[in-house]
């Protein structure tokens, strides 16, 4: 199984990226932000509660988060691995899907890092906001996630660096290139895993 873990600050790319690398490898794509809005849409009482947190630019609590997550992995089955987009977003986060993935007989195998100058999030995540109409694309909150992230996120990168398992990509340039540098080392993995 190859299973991967993409991070990155809110508008670092983690959802286009996750699209490409699904396509060429068929991995299955499990992005937590998307779950919490489809269950905000159908007013389920998951989504009631996780909109409070979202439309502030906060965390959704690690044990919601954690159990919506467990579900999720248990309900759907994919033999050739998964991408997780959005998740971990904090250390405890992090240590949960170490122990669910490790019941599994299974682990994270890479972790990409997508890196982009705090000016161009900001830009990118405004013009997102103003295409789709994602509630917390707005000034006020883009702000707040920038600094969650950097305080209750950033740590799950030294988590898995200390654990060789973290690829820094710059996440400026072409969509292409930048997926480009991502396949070289997913195809360098899968070598030597096999
Ligand atoms: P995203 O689409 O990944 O940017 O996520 C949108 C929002 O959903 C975040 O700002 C959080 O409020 C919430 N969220 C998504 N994933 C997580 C997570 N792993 N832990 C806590 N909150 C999350």
């Amino acid at each position: 199984m190859l299973n991967i873990v993409i991070f990155g600050a809110p508008g670092a790319g983690k959802g286009t990226q996750s699209n490409l690398i699904i396509k060429k490898y068929g991995l299955l794509h499990i992005s937590t932000g998307e779950i919490l809005r489809k269950e905000i849409a159908n007013k389920t009482e998951l989504g009631l509660v996780a909109e409070k947190y979202i439309n502030k630019g906060k965390l959704v609590p690690d044990q919601l988060i954690v159990d919506v997550f467990a579900e999720l992995i248990d309900q759907s089955e994919n033999e050739k691995g998964y991408i997780f987009d959005g998740f971990p977003r904090t250390l405890s986060q992090a240590k949960a899907l170490d122990e669910m993935l490790r019941e599994r007989k299974t682990s994270v195998a890479t972790v990409f890092n997508l890196s982009v100058n705090e000016d161009e999030l900001i830009e990118r995540l405004l013009k997102r906001g103003e295409e789709c109409g994602r509630c917390d694309d707005r000034i006020e909150v883009i702000q707040n996630r920038l600094n969650v992230y950097k305080e209750q996120t950033e740590p799950v990168k030294e988590y898995y660096k200390k654990k060789g398992k973290l690829f820094t990509i710059k996440g400026v340039g072409s969509i292409d290139d930048i997926f480009e540098e991502i396949t070289e080392v997913i195809d360098r993995i899968s070598n030597i895993k096999d």
